[in-house]
């Protein structure tokens, strides 16, 4: 049994149950061991009753004191079932579990474990579970993994498949050269294992984490080095040099160039001219100005006689970018013959864009990364700029050389990445920093407030769209049902309809839309048909309306820091002053905390930084990142000191052997060829 065996060649995994796990994106034996839990839970040992503390989750050993007593509640079977031991006496309460009523006898002793509650003065436990007493003892004070699950899989099966695959899996033989494990403390892989799954404790657990981590850096820094070596040799085969477009352009913009875009177009300058294929990153957080140093690449481009595409992560972005752009060439008179490619597109349109792609009629193509990458022939395309997307990987840079020569390739990227790590991180890349905002932003206002505080919120929202403004206001779903106790775009907007007068436009956007549906409402709140969008996090990345001025995000603690940022950088986009409404509805202390830091500073790097220190280092399993660094275990934040070993071994390795064809790193070379092949490059994008 290995990697890609099928998990329905295990015992008691038919089709019905294997369609179960492809819901969880598990369809081999080597998905399930990746498919790592979620957190852990130990047992502990029972207590008597007396010392079921509640609020806690408890094993009680008792006897079961009287028969069961049933009723029925709309479709509710409720179960009472009344127990005591030595100490005292607590009630039980069952749903829906009828049957137990058979099994639980007047004088039988049994084991139960859960959440203990308080009943006035009485304990209860609601829905506990049942052990045989011998089998608890024996799982007692061992951790338990949890996995995600999908309705009608139970945690209780996935462990029995991970237990019946790790009996059966053949584990790859060690193939780092054997000073790499001594140095950094690596157990073997298939420990490793068997314990991240069935952990026997805590040090054991991060024994196994570490070394998964460790691979998973290793792989992926391994096939950067080998980008970088390949990037780096790239001649520069569209070499080009400023025309008076460029600068014209410079000169009419109602702006100028803040003195940290000035210097990243200087540098894209020397890159598209240089000896070098160009292969830049630009980083700089929301609001920075971005876009307006692409497009001045990009003019230059076409003016030198390209073509040039630029493309983004979400339809709706890409149609913002293609307006912007078409406005730009009316009121500028640019060179760009800019042409739209999105999937909403009908056939017919796509066919006439790829014509007038084929052709270079077009000279601009703006779409989604999809599109642009795959189904396109190019008459001369020299320059790719790819819009909030850190990675442009071998693959998608195969991808584009297939349709021609190699053309440069400049991503821009919001998300805060301290500099030590982005240079272990983009390794393969060169790195511009757009460090400050334009000096016209007058600074957000916050709030971090509890809901008793939307009335006032929704007066204040009154009162900015009735000078004009527009506002935000986001949800974390779409609607009801998928998390509990938790905001929903559809109703939030009905409630919304009510609070507010109705002469005010509301109208809401998710992710479940059409796309084309999508992009009919942001062009009309772009254009101020709209007043107030409810949202999902859909319009997190790129979105650009200025005159937008209160962004308010309802179940703020449900959401990282660093997306609150990118939220928070919707709004403060113009001359405007900007406000930002955080609602928690949970109001602990930590919750608060973390949520100040938004308010102490609107600067990305500081508040990646400050969310890490809360969550501290070295935490098995922190809140996941989101975004495009988003490893199987590891978290570039947390894990920072694991990542710096493993760049250190891969240039180590790559300085006595830079293409492993040594003896001694036949296995290692046989590995990483099977890691780039499982697209390890292309999934850490
Ligand atoms: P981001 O870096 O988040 O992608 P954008 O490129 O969308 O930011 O720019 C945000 C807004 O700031 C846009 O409306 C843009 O026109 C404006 N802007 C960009 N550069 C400057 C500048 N130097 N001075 C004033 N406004 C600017
Ligand atoms: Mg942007």
């Amino acid at each position: 049994m290995n990697q890609s065996t099928p998990v329905t060649d295990l015992k008691g995994i038919g089709d019905k149950t294997g369609r179960l796990f492809q819901k969880l994106a598990i369809s081999t034996i080597g998905d399930l061991l990746c498919h790592y839990p979620r957190d852990y839970e130990t047992f502990g040992a029972p207590v008597p009753v007396s010392e079921a503390v509640p609020g806690q989750v408890c094993a009680v050993y008792v006897t079961v004191t009287a028969f069961p007593s049933q009723k029925k509640v709309r479709n509710l079977v409720i179960l009472n079932v009344s127990v005591r031991d030595a100490s005292g006496a607590m009630l039980l309460t069952f749903f829906n579990m009828p049957f137990l009523k058979k099994v639980l006898k007047p004088g039988g002793n049994y084991l139960f474990r859960g959440l203990v509650q308080s009943r006035g003065a009485a304990r209860v436990m609601e829905q506990p579970k049942l052990y045989p007493y011998e089998d608890y003892q024996k799982q007692c004070g061992i951790l338990q993994p949890r996995y995600s699950l999908t309705k009608g899989l139970t945690n209780q099966a996935v462990q029995k498949a991970v237990r019946q695959a790790l009996s059966l899996y053949a584990f790859e033989e060690e193939y780092y050269p054997s000073w790499i494990p001594e140095r950094y403390e690596l157990i073997s892989r298939e420990e490793a294992f068997r314990t991240i799954h069935f952990p026997e404790d805590r040090d054991a657990l991060s024994r196994a984490r570490k070394r998964l981590v460790f691979d998973e850096f290793f792989d992926f820094l391994l096939t950067l080095q080998k980008n970088k070596d390949l990037a780096a040799a790239l001649p520069n085969n569209y070499p080009m040099y400023e025309t008076a477009d460029t600068v014209r352009f410079l000169e009419r913009m109602p702006f100028s160039l803040t003195r940290a875009q000035k210097m990243v177009w200087q540098e894209l300058k020397e890159d598209l001219g240089g000896p070098h294929c160009m292969n830049r990153l630009i980083q700089g957080d929301v609001g920075s100005g971005k876009t307006i140093v692409a497009l001045l690449a990009l003019l230059m481009c076409v003016a030198n006689g390209f073509q040039g595409a630029l493309m983004a992560p979400t339809e709706v972005l890409a149609m913002q970018h293609y307006e912007t752009i078409t406005s730009y060439v009316e009121k500028y008179r640019l060179a760009f013959r800019p042409v739209l490619l999105v999937g909403s597109m009908t056939a017919k349109d796509k066919r006439e864009a790829y014509g007038r792609i084929a052709s270079g009629e077009a000279n601009l193509i703006v779409g989604t990364h999809a599109l642009i990458q795959e189904k396109v022939s190019y008459r001369n395309l020299a320059l790719v700029v790819t819009d909030e997307q850190h990675r442009f990987g071998v693959r998608q840079r195969e991808h584009l050389a297939e349709k021609g020569r190699d053309p440069h390739v400049l991503v821009m990227s919001a998300t805060p990445i301290p500099r030590t790590l982005a240079i272990l991180l983009y390794g393969d890349l060169h790195i511009s920093v757009i460090d400050e905002l334009p000096a016209n932003r007058l600074p957000i206002k916050n709030c971090v407030v509890n809901t008793s505080y939307r009335p006032k919120a929704y007066e204040f929202i009154k009162k900015e769209v009735a000078s004009g403004r527009q506002a935000y206001v986001i949800c974390p779903q779409v609607e009801e049902g998928e998390l509990e106790d938790v905001e929903n775009v559809v109703d939030y907007t009905e409630k919304l309809r009510s609070a507010l007068p109705a002469d005010i436009q509301i109208a809401s956007l998710h992710g479940r839309m059409r796309p084309a549906d999508k992009n009919k409402i942001m062009e009309e709140f772009a254009a101020h048909h709209i007043d107030v969008l409810v949202s999902t996090t859909v319009i997190e990345v790129g979105i650009n309306v200025p005159n937008a001025t209160v962004m308010m995000v309802e179940n703020a603690e449900r959401f990282g820091l660093a997306q609150l940022h990118q939220l928070r950088g919707r709004v403060g986009r113009g001359e405007h002053q900007s406000y930002c409404i955080f609602v928690s509805a949970r109001e602990e202390k930590e919750t608060m905390e973390r949520l100040e830091i938004l308010n102490q500073s609107n600067d990305g790097f500081f508040i990646a930084s400050e969310d890490l220190k809360l969550r501290g280092p070295g935490e098995l399993f922190g809140v996941r990142q989101s975004g495009e660094f988003a490893f199987g275990l590891g978290d570039i934040y947390a894990d920072a000191g694991v990542l710096k070993e493993a760049k250190e071994a891969v240039e180590e390795i790559l300085a006595q052997d830079g293409d492993l064809s040594l003896d001694r790193h036949r296995l290692l070379r046989e590995h990483a060829e099977k890691a780039s092949g499982n697209g390890v490059d292309f999934r850490t994008i």
